[in-house]
């Protein structure tokens, strides 16, 4: 798709009131910001814009307030952690519409930044309301949207506001929408796919939107044990979902008229507790013990799964093959991510992953910045790898 960035915009943009959308939810305790990272994230737009003299009108969520004013889902705290990462002064108004934007706003010099509370102190947020959307957009020229992990919600200040002013894609929306066309979109092939985390149930979407884009799908972590049983291997005790074998053979029946191949575990590493340094043996797949649970991928699965990151341009990553949290059942996730993330530092790998678990392993492997893209979107990220329109970017196409 083809969106509008910040390279589009009208050359001289000094004195303009700029209403970007950009992602504040921030983990915060006792009022304090304890994560900055979404932060850091939306300072290059946040920057670009006020060094151009625009005057930058920040809007944000936070938390779930459900319409209602919750003080403490104020975002006011967020806006002194704003203004320290950006180095630049940010001021703060009470809400997002009225008399208390308006005052703020008509005060700002150009350069100046502005954080409005909460968005979804106002019920029309959630909903879309275009009335509410023609109340925030009264106090803008244009719109930026930064908060591609909020893009797919239909909400007022991600999909209305676009359509009510020329709308433009910030710094961060633009390399992730980037990265995820180089991923699945328009990926240089071979591309493989890695899958893996706990259940089938959370992810048949996107193994069904896989099958069809991918040459190889490597499936791992507790979901590999429910395509196992499916093709009849006894799984012992291991976390499985037997009620979704039908659903099962038909992704690997789909995978196999689309040209893909799935890779499964052929060992793995079992133990008879879940529990960080549980005593624990390496097994063939099918001889798994029958008091004994498969809680990682084992070393010739690894050297499989290697091999096919080793013959690809192009890897998606999402779920880690283990119970990473756990040592030593980290082991192939640490392996497979350690491998991705020389060959994209060689040249020789496109690497995309994302996911809550996913990001965490990846930084457990201390491999996630070697990572050509690691997407902290979660929501926003599953939806797009499982093929579906994205509205906040749809409402950004040119
Ligand atoms: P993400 O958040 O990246 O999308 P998921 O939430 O789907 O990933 O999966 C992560 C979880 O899967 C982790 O908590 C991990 O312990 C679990 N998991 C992986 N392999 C196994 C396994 N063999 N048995 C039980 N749980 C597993
Ligand atoms: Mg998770």
């Amino acid at each position: 798709m083809s969106f509008k960035t910040l390279d589009d915009l009208p050359a001289d943009i000094a004195g303009k009131r700029v209403l970007v959308r950009v992602d504040l939810n921030v983990p915060m305790a006792d009022g304090v910001v304890t994560d900055r990272t979404r932060i850091r994230r939306v300072v290059p737009t946040i920057s670009e814009l006020s060094n151009k003299g625009a005057k930058v009108i920040l809007l944000a969520h936070f938390g779930r307030p459900k319409g209602k004013v919750v003080p403490e889902m104020s975002l006011r705290p967020v806006a002194q952690a704003v203004e320290e990462e950006l180095d630049h002064r940010v001021d703060f108004a009470a809400d997002c519409i009225g008399e208390a934007a308006k005052k703020e706003i008509d005060e700002m010099a150009d350069g100046d930044v502005v954080l409005l509370e909460n968005t979804r102190f106002h019920p029309g947020e959630e909903k879309n309301d275009p009335e509410l959307a023609k109340s925030i957009a009264e106090n803008g020229d244009i719109y930026v949207n930064d908060a591609f992990s909020a893009a797919h919600r239909a909400h007022a200040t991600t999909e209305g506001l676009a359509r009510l002013l020329p709308a433009f894609a910030g710094r961060t929306m633009q390399a992730e929408l980037e990265a995820l066309e180089k991923g699945l979109g328009a990926p240089q092939k071979p591309v493989v796919a890695i899958v893996g985390g706990a259940k089938v149930s959370t992810k048949i979407d996107l193994l069904q939107n896989l099958v069809k884009k991918v040459d190889a799908l490597v499936i791992g972590g507790g979901m590999a044990n429910t395509f196992l049983a499916a093709k009849g291997v006894d799984v012992a005790k291991s976390l499985c979902e037997h009620d979704l074998a039908d659903t099962a053979n038909a992704i690997m029946t789909e995978a196999v008229s689309a040209g893909c191949t799935i890779v499964l575990p052929i060992d793995a590493v079992v133990a008879r507790e879940f529990k960080a340094g549980a005593d624990n043996e390496t097994v063939d797949i099918d001889a798994v013990p029958a008091d004994t649970m498969i809680l990682d991928v084992g070393p010739a699965t690894v050297a499989k799964v290697n091999g096919w990151i080793d013959q690809a341009a192009t890897l998606v990553w999402n779920g880690p093959l283990g119970a990473f949290e756990i040592a030593p059942f980290d082991a192939s996730t640490v392996s497979a991510a350690r491998f991705a993330a020389e060959q994209t530092t060689a040249g020789e790998l496109v690497s995309v992953a994302g996911g809550g678990d996913t990001v965490a392993a990846l930084n457990h492997a201390g491999v996630a910045d070697a990572f050509t893209y690691v997407s902290t979107a979660g929501g926003a990220f599953l939806e797009w790898m499982e093929g579906k329109e994205l509205p906040g970017v749809a409402a950004l196409a040119a």
